[in-house]
Formats: structure tokens, sequence, C-alpha cells
């Protein structure tokens, strides 16, 4: 687990050889101290971006006017950014400037949270003027500095506050919540991508439900592309385990959300994803459960199981039960798409002499359906004789 700070602690060395200071700071800082999984570290230093570069031989520039230059090391990347101000959020989203400055403190004091605004050295000493540590054993979440003056810098930092109490099981701080509160309607300037990656991150915690009573407590779903039209009782009453699994729910207690869908302004995968879900949700109904496992993927069956599963308004409905038993099979079929049919096209117009046509298609959705239901072996051989006894071929015609 310490591999990465010691890896980066190289960088540090490297830093303060030259005359210049750098620190481990931000996330990997708080995760550390709390002894969770650290994914990456990010670095904070007094050197300019060209000073940076210059120094290290692998680097990358990811945004320099920002401050911030990729180091490469052993194959692993840092984040170094150069200690900075920002000024003038007009548009409460972000700053109209960011400033360089030579001070650690400064650059602290822009985090947004007391437990994100700590430092620390290559030795594990933690910096940490804002009194991250004392949150952090009493599991609190606070702004550093005004919280309605944070907010109003930058509208986002609601939302983080919201995730970070699903991901750490924090409370948020009363005066921090009462901000939220206060200006929840800012959210509505923040750029729907970020807000989406937000409450993925929110969704995939430990804790969403904790983290969901603080969005509607603080009215933020209110404010929020798509939640704004989500009925309050029911979003409390679930316990979805991801935003997609949350969405898709939503949609199939009120079909009339689906219009909102385009607002989120999803990647085409995830709009697919929950397409799925929603027609497995309807064809559970009908379809036998071979025939479900067979047209849906692993993770559409395990995801709709999941949002039924997870909701008051499905528990033991023959759906839950249909769908459960698709994935007890779904492993086991003999086939899992026309590809796997031990025999193609190409072979069936040489078997039967004929050009190519719709009959293809028809032998074929024949064949799908009999090795499926295990009335014929998936086998070349069988498959022929098969063939031989049920098919007959005039002039183009089955
Ligand atoms: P994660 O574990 O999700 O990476 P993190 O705290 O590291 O959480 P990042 O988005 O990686 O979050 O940001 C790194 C650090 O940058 C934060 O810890 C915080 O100090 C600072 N930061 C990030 N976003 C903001 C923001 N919107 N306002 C102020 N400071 C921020
Ligand atoms: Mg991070």
């Amino acid at each position: 687990m310490h591999e990465l700070f010691i890896l980066g602690g190289e960088i540090l060395k490297t830093l303060k050889s030259n005359g210049f200071e750098g620190y481990f700071v931000g996330g990997c800082v708080r995760d550390y101290y709390m002894g969770r999984t650290v994914n990456d570290v990010d670095i904070t230093t007094n050197a300019l971006p060209d000073q940076i570069e210059s120094l290290f031989p692998q680097t990358i520039d990811v945004g320099k006017e920002h401050g911030t230059i990729i180091v490469r090391i052993s194959g692993v990347s840092f984040e170094v950014t150069t200690y900075r101000t920002e000024e003038g959020y007009s548009d409460f989203r972000r700053p109209d400037r960011v400033s360089f400055t030579n001070r650690l403190y400064t650059d602290l004091e822009r985090r947004d949270f007391t437990m994100n605004a700590m430092a620390m050295d290559e030795d594990f000493k933690i910096l940490d003027p804002y009194s991250g540590k004392a949150d952090i054993a009493d599991g609190i979440i606070r702004t550093v500095g005004c919280p309605r003056e944070r907010f109003g810098e930058d509208a986002l930092r609601m939302l983080r506050a919201a995730r970070f109490s699903s991901q750490l099981q924090f409370d948020v701080e009363t005066a921090t919540q009462d901000a939220m509160t206060e200006s929840a309607k800012y959210l509505e300037h923040v750029a729907v991508e970020r807000t989406v990656a937000e409450l993925v991150k929110l969704y995939g915690g430990k804790d969403n439900l904790k983290a969901k009573h603080v969005l509607v407590k603080t009215g933020i779903t209110a404010h929020l592309p798509f939640f704004k039209h989500v009925c309050e009782t029911s979003f409390l009453k679930t316990r979805p385990e991801s935003l997609l699994e949350e969405i898709a729910l939503q949609i199939w207690l009120d079909e009339d959300l689906y219009d909102a869908l385009n607002t989120l302004k999803l990647s085409n995968e995830m709009k697919n994803e929950i397409n799925q879900i929603l027609k497995l949700s309807e064809d559970a109904a009908h379809e036998d459960y071979l025939m479900l496992a067979y047209s849906f993927s692993d993770r559409i069956l395990s995801v709709a199981s999941s949002m039924m599963g997870t909701n008051p308004f499905f528990s033991s409905s023959l759906k839950v039960q249909n769908i459960a038993a698709a994935i007890g099979v779904k492993s086991d079929l003999p086939i899992h798409s026309q590809k796997d049919i031990a025999i193609d096209g190409k072979q069936l117009m040489a078997y039967f002499n004929l050009p190519g046509g719709k009959w293809i298609r028809t032998i074929m959705e024949a064949l799908e359906e009999e090795i499926l239901c295990g009335n014929l072996k998936n086998d070349k051989y069988e498959i022929m004789k098969w063939m031989d006894a049920h098919v007959e071929i005039e002039t183009g015609h089955i």
C-alpha cells in the first residue's frame, strides 16, 4: 500500500535536492491517514511547471496553465501541481484566474474540505492547518473557510460533500449543510458531465442512502437534471447500487421520467444499458428464463436483478424469480449467440447448394431455438442430421 508513496517520495526528494518544496496532498493524504486504499497520489510544489518538466526525464503536459504536469516514474503517473490560488468565480463553477503562489498554506486554503486540505512529506509527517485529522476522527465533512463562500465559488463542491458522505460514511457538518441548503440552486450552473461523474461516485460509495438523505434534506435533488422530476418517497425508499440502477429504477416506476433522461447527457453505452434493463424488466413477465439468459448479458441480468431486489415494490414477484433463474443457467447455455452455432451461412449454402437469401436466417433461427432448448446438440454432424429430417427446400423455399 505504501508503494505509491515510496515512488512518489522519489519525486519529493528530487524537488527538495533542487531547492524546491514538495508534498503529497489532497485525497491521498486523507486516505492514507484513514487507512483506506490509495489509488493515485498527487503532489504539490512551489516549482513552476517549466521547472518541474526540467527536473524529470518523463513528463506529460496536461494543463500547464493550471500548473499541472504529470511525472512518470517506473511506469506510474503522478500529478505534480504548482501551489496555486484561484480567484473570481463569477459563474459558480470555475475560477476566472488561477495564479501561482510559493506558500503551501495558500494552496491548501483553496481546497474544498478540511480532510482534503492536508499535506504530507516523504517521512509521512502530516501538515494539517485546518484540523482535517480532527474532523476525520469525528467523521465530519467541513469546508475550509466559510461554506457559503466556498459553494458560491464552485457549486460542484456540494455534490462532492454528498459523495464523500457516501464513500466515507461521514456526516456533513451543520454549518456546511446549512450552506448547501442555501446554495443548492447554484448547481444549475455546473456542467452536467461533472454532476454525473460525482453521482457515479456517490452511488458507488458504501452508504449511498446516507448521501441521498443529504441531497433531499438540502434540497439539492430539486436542482439536479433528471432527479428534479423524481418522486422523493420512491427516491428514499429504494437502495440501488449504482447510478445506472437508480435511473433505470426511477424510470421503471414512472415512465414519464424517460423524457428527462437526455438532460443527463449520458454516454451512449450507459443509455443503451438503461434501455436494456427496461426491456428485460418488461420481457421477464412473458419470456421464459432460457430466452432471458440468452438475450441479455450477464451485466444487464445482474443489474436488473439487483434493481428489482433492492426495490420494495418488486419483492418476490415472478419477474424477479424468472431473472434469478436466467442468471442461474446463463453460464451453462449451449450457445450465447448465433455465432456460436456449429454451422454458418456459408456452410448452409454449400450443404443445400443454394445461393444466399432469407432462408438462411430462417434456418439459423430454428437451429438457435432447438439448440437452446436442448433438443439439438450444437455439433455440425448432429445439425446436418436434424436438417435432413426437418428442412425441405424447394428452389429457395423452406
Ligand atoms: P478521490 O478519492 O475521488 O480521488 P479526491 O479528494 O482525491 O477524491 P480529486 O477530485 O482527485 O478528489 O481532487 C484532489 C484534491 O483536489 C482534493 O482532495 C481537494 O484537495 C482538491 N479538489 C478537488 N476538487 C476540488 C474542488 N471542486 N474545490 C476545491 N478543491 C478541490
Ligand atoms: Mg484523487
